[in-house]
């Protein structure tokens, strides 16, 4: 006899684990399976900036929301996600200032604590910040970085307190359809029955999607992370910032390093079951000389290390929220394109409102801002920035 379920999610990264907790607590019965353990994929990797900053409504809104629940996390979930409030800057040079200044406006309506700053309160925020080149910095005095690993696992230990199944070390060979709906799922560890898969495999989302003939544009891009650690006796930097005059972005991490990471796009990943987990010493060089140019006291850091991870990415760098076909019971909530993890909180919402047909207002509009069916219709989420990462 077959095991059954009310839903399967496939994928134990911050998707996953939010959408269980949030399913479980709507009384529907859930396994989540997950190939290998939690946090294998991005969210293991993740830099975790928790920031409001962005060219549309539905993600300021889906960030704000997520932004009280990392705020409130231990009566919200349970847990600790380690949250670190360190104020975001996205410090901007002349070209990109309009776009600054727009999105700090839309923020602001959408009720995000959030405001230009001179140079000079940035120097009193960031004493050994350099503001060459810099004309001004967006502000979120709220914002910060969480433990990846650390939230991902209250939410699966959340779910679990709630009677979700989480099933590691188990691979979703093929989601089953009969005639036009769901089934079950064939893992590794045999077949379980169920109406309703959510697709939270992220890089590997298309590959789950193409056993119904699904083609979903994701694909897996490498992206790198250096770690620089600043001598004891330096003013280090204080501030979590997207840097658009250097082109990188960079936050504190715990006392003593500094995190950098790329805005850019990255390199496709053909198998994302293999790729390069380490840092270039190309990569750690450049990086570490931007993050110089940004901090001068940073030229005695030296290298603590580095790691690469994957993005799940699709062509317009927003996520895919979404029922494919419609009416099919199969959900699909991957291509986070880099910046997913700080919307968690708000998708595993979104999610429970969508296999159980809640269709609240506010989950509505994210969801149509989300659909499958934009890349056919060339709708694509409009952005004010080359990097979509920023998105
Ligand atoms: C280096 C790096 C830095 C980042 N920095 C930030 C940041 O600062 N702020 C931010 O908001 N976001 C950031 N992100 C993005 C963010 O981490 C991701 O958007 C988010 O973690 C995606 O979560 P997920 O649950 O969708 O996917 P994942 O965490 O990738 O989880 C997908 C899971 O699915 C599993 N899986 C795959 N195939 C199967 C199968 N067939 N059966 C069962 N399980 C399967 C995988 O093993 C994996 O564990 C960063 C990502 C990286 C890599």
């Amino acid at each position: 006899m077959s095991v059954t379920a009310d839903v399967v999610v496939i994928g134990g990264g911050i998707m996953g684990t939010s959408a269980a907790f949030q399913l479980a607590r709507q009384g529907l019965r859930v396994i989540l399976a997950e190939k290998k353990f939690l946090g294998a994929g991005s969210t293991g990797k993740s830099s975790a900036v928790i920031r409001q900053h962005y060219s549309n409504e539905g993600t300021i809104r889906m960030a704000l929301y997520s932004l009280r629940i990392f705020q409130n996390f231990a009566d919200a979930v349970g847990g600790d996600p380690g949250f670190v409030q360190t104020g975001v800057a996205m410090l901007s040079g002349a070209p990109d200032l309009a776009g600054f200044e727009a999105n700090v406006a839309l923020q602001q309506r959408v009720g995000v604590n959030a405001r230009m700053i001179s140079l000079a309160e940035l120097r009193e925020l960031d004493p050994s910040i350099a503001t060459t080149g810099t004309v001004a910095a967006a502000y979120e005095p709220e914002g910060g970085y969480a433990d990846p690993v650390l939230t991902m696992q209250s939410y699966a230990d959340a779910a679990k307190r709630l009677g979700a199944e989480i099933w590691q070390e188990t691979r979703v060979e093929r989601v089953l359809m009969e005639v036009d709906h769901v089934v079950g799922v064939e893992t590794t560890r045999g077949k379980i029955a169920a109406p309703n898969v959510v697709n939270c495999a992220n890089a590997w989302a298309a590959e789950i999607a193409r056993t119904i003939g699904i083609e979903l544009p994701i694909w897996a891009e490498r992206h790198q992370i250096g770690m620089f650690q600043h001598p004891a006796n330096v003013e280090r930097p204080r501030l979590t910032a997207g840097d658009f005059v250097n082109q990188f972005y960079y936050r504190p991490d715990g006392q003593w390093l500094t995190l950098v990471g790329s805005l850019d796009a990255g390199p496709r990943v053909e198998n994302p079951d293999e790729y390069k987990e380490s840092a270039d010493d190309e990569f750690v060089v450049d990086y570490g000389e931007r993050l110089m140019r940004r901090y001068p006291v940073m030229e005695r850091a030296f290298v603590k290390r580095g790691y690469a991870g994957l993005y799940g990415v699709t062509p317009d760098w927003h996520p895919i929220i979404d029922e494919v076909p419609e009416g099919s019971g199969s959900f699909v909530t991957a291509g986070f394109s880099g910046h997913g993890f700080k919307l968690g909180p708000a998708v595993g919402i979104m999610i429970a409102d969508m296999v159980t047909r809640a269709r609240t207002p506010t989950a509505q509009l994210e969801r149509s801002l989300f659909e499958f069916a934009r890349f056919a219709k060339e709708g694509k989420v409009a952005r004010s920035y080359a990097y979509g990462v920023v998105a």
